[in-house]
């Protein structure tokens, strides 16, 4: 079991598609898998998902943090730099 910490969705960076999971109690975690790791909030720790597999934490699954309202995507690596 691993401990991944998400990643502060950036100003301006606008969600393509999907949602933001609200997470209403903080000592609750918004999802619940079957894999190997939890993650957690990047500013206070609270754990946001518990149990997930690397699969299921893609750009799309964001989670609103329901302690101090941050909101975490789980991918860290930065997208491709838009052609200009
Ligand atoms: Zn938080």
């Amino acid at each position: 079991m691993a401990t991944i910490t998400m990643r502060q969705i950036r100003e301006g960076e606008v969600p393509f598609d999907g949602g933001t999971a609200i997470q209403d109690d903080a000592d609750r975690p918004v999802f619940h898998g079957n894999g190997p790791d939890d993650y957690v909030c990047v500013v206070c720790g609270n754990v946001l998902a518990e149990a997930m597999h690397t699969v299921q934490m893609t750009k799309k699954v964001r989670v609103r943090c329901g302690r101090c309202s941050t909101i975490n995507v789980a991918v860290t690596e930065e997208p491709e730099a838009p052609a200009r």
